[in-house]
């Protein structure tokens, strides 16, 4: 199988003034598809930038990327979008919403420079409002929704393209606990349907419902673990981790 992600000595150096910023130096690491991955490490030590690496949002200073077996490390940014739409999918901690449309508008957002067709546009994006459970709320301004429901909003935008990976910085960051909790069941059902999920934490209990943690530390990888689920985080069929997650 060819890995979904494969980067070799991954390293990016931001240049400030005088000054060389190493935020990654020198990542090496594979993801198959359907892995559920969570990327833990402190402040600073490179996590988004990791992310926006992978996530074509940007390129590396040196080193290799290869998405699907193709090499993506020296592409520009109309090659960097282009690859981007109907692949990957971002999920932030601030949610990122437009506040003044509506959510069905912000998840048609995505679409608005493809070629799908405005009835098109409005469909896939019902059906993503649907799949995070709050079609009732289409109609309703980001102001109009709870934290989970802009959260649910911003995970059905990045959706909407059909994409087969979703990067999310800090997703539950700015959620309470409860909240966390059914975000991750949010994800997690996506990841039982094949989507790839790669996720930024600072939270041990968030962590626990991926299959694979890597540690960040001086840009570095200093971990990858595959730690076995704890019994009450089931691999599918997340419906009883979030349930069991209420009680406890
Ligand atoms: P984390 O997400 O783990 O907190 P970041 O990837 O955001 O870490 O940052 C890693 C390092 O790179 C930090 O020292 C940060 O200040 C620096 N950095 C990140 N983005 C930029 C940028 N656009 N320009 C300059 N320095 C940056
Ligand atoms: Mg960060």
């Amino acid at each position: 199988m060819i890995p979904l992600i494969e980067t070799e000595d991954l390293t990016k150096h931001y240049q400030i003034g005088p000054h060389i910023v190493k935020a990654l130096n020198g990542v090496s690491v594979s993801v198959d598809p359907g892995e559920f991955i969570a990327v833990m490490g402190p402040s600073g030590s490179g996590k988004t930038t990791f992310m926006n690496l992978l996530g074509c949002l940007d390129v590396p200073t040196s080193g290799r990327y290869r998405l699907e077996g193709r090499d993506v490390s020296g592409l520009d940014s109309d090659e960097l979008a282009e690859v981007r739409s109907g692949k990957i999918g971002f999920v932030f901690q601030s949610f990122n919403l437009l506040p003044r449309i509506s959510a069905l508008a912000n998840i048609e957002l995505p679409l608005a420079y493809s070629r799908v067709s405005r009835e098109d546009r409005r469909e896939f994006a019902v059906e993503a409002l649907r799949e995070v459970g709050l079609e009732d709320r289409m109609d309703h301004r980001p102001v109009q929704l709870s934290g989970g429901q802009q959260q649910r909003v911003a995970i059905a935008r990045a959706l909407v393209g059909a994409p087969s990976l979703i990067f999310a910085d800090e997703p539950t960051g700015a959620l309470d606990t409860q909240t966390g909790i059914e975000i991750m069941g949010v994800l997690a059902d996506l990841n039982a349907k094949g989507i790839t999920i790669v996720l930024v934490t600072h939270e041990k209990d968030v962590a626990d419902h991926a299959r694979r943690v890597l540690h960040f530390r001086d840009g570095l990888v200093v971990s990858d673990e595959h730690p076995d689920p704890p019994a009450s985080i089931p691999k599918a069929g997340h419906g009883a981790a979030v349930d069991e997650g209420i009680i406890a």
